[in-house]
């Protein structure tokens, strides 16, 4: 059987290809005939062809056909969404540092590449920051600009003000009563500018880069559960950056000293984060694209389960170590294809793209150079997904979470 031609295995599994060819078995096109109860595989009972082929495909005989396992037998979906239109939902106008006048042009940078690539809205925040040489940058500094176009750009705020009460006045974790005020108001600041939420924030964000900030506070800090209640009360969204350690490890090679020698598991005081308060909704940003090498599928999934106010966006860049990304040469990792079939209003496309005019230097210059390369594979990744799945994970879960307006 194994290298007959796809169309007696169809035959052999039962599907009738119609004359025209192009009816292929496609993992998708059986998940959304048979999964009735949604869970991203087909049970015995829900299998509507017949039994022989249910256990020829079932190769770990477990009673239920994964996607993987339909995958091995059919192939992943064939590349057929022409374009589908796409929410970015974090993005980073980077006007240069300390350099005021540079944000507006940041801003129509952005504007100006968004109907190439099928990009119908953007979600604009300032990058978590902490002081140093240079002065912080809040959203004051770009919003005015995004407000002339309101039919493409929202606003987060936070990660020039917020984050730095956070990282640089209370890292030890006990804020007074007098920061604990400060940044209530802050948060309340930009709620009245009418930003959809706060972002980027930090929790462990590793230096990638030299002049990248190194910030690490526990999930559970304080200000992230005052944030929270903010959050909650608003019925907005966070947007936050954690890069996830599950075990203990040391630094890895490829990582400079600007991060310490050693990390510590961190994922339960980002657990009590979101178990906080489940009317915030938290969004998880730079899913796929992993650091450390911890962010899994099986992660993924178990975070999902237990958290129903977890939201992921996706990065369409691998992350330093390599491992646990959605895109393949092929098309979309199986593993990851089974946790979008069972989690498909959880997830959105947060590009990471960040927009420096000309001349801007540090490390968002850098970090600039990969947008091209970010907005290609988001819609190549878009291209490989069921047109269903395609559109809540592009456009109607950002939609509706980040309540843009049409
Ligand atoms: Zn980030």
């Amino acid at each position: 059987m194994k290298h007959l031609p796809w169309i007696v295995m169809a035959l052999a599994v039962g599907f009738v290809p119609a004359p025209a060819a192009a009816q292929k078995p496609t993992p998708e096109k059986i998940l959304s005939s048979m999964d009735d109860d949604g869970d991203g595989r087909v049970s015995r009972e829900e299998w509507l062809k017949p039994p022989p082929a249910f256990k020829r495909i079932d190769t770990n005989n477990d009673g239920f056909l994964t996607y993987k396992e339909m995958a091995a037998r059919f192939g992943g979906g064939a590349k057929k969404n022409g374009s589908v239109k796409w929410i970015d939902v974090h993005v980073h106008p980077n006007g240069g540092r300390g350099i005021i006048h540079n944000f507006p042009v940041a801003v129509k940078m952005a504007l100006d590449v968004m109907d190439d690539n099928n990009i119908s809205h953007m979600v604009l925040m300032p990058t978590p920051q902490i002081p140093d040489k240079l002065p912080t940058y809040p959203l004051e500094r770009f919003i005015e600009e995004a407000r002339k176009f309101p039919d493409r750009f929202v606003v987060m705020g936070g990660g020039g003000t917020l984050n730095p009460m956070i990282h640089d006045e209370s890292p030890d974790g006990h804020p007074g009563k007098d920061l604990k005020e400060r940044f209530a108001e802050r948060a309340e600041a930009i709620m009245e500018m009418g930003a959809v939420g706060f972002g980027e924030l930090s929790l462990l964000h590793l230096s990638l880069v030299p002049g990248h900030a190194f910030e690490d506070v526990p999930g559970d800090h304080p200000l992230f559960l005052l944030l929270a209640d903010i959050t909650a009360k608003h019925d907005v969204v966070i947007d936050v950056h954690f890069d996830p350690v599950v075990e203990d490890i040391e630094r890895p090679d490829w990582l400079s000293r600007d991060n310490p020698s050693e990390f510590k598991r961190n994922l339960d005081g980002f657990e009590r984060f979101l178990e906080h308060n489940r009317n915030a909704k938290i969004s998880w940003a730079h899913a796929g694209s992993d650091q450390i090498g911890h962010w899994t599928t099986d992660l993924t999934r178990r975070m999902l389960k237990k958290h129903p106010n977890l939201y992921m966006s996706l990065r369409m860049t691998r992350g330093r170590s390599k491992k646990n990304h959605p895109l393949t040469p092929q098309g979309i990792d199986p593993e990851w294809m089974s946790v979008f079939q069972e989690f498909p209003d959880r997830f959105f496309l947060g590009g990471d793209q960040m927009f420096s005019p000309p001349g801007s230097a540090g490390p968002a210059a850098e970090f600039a150079e990969f947008a091209v390369k970010i907005r290609r594979r988001s819609n190549w990744f878009l291209s490989y997904l069921p047109p269903k799945l395609a559109r809540m994970i592009g456009y109607e879960n950002a939609m509706r979470v980040y309540k843009i307006k049409k």
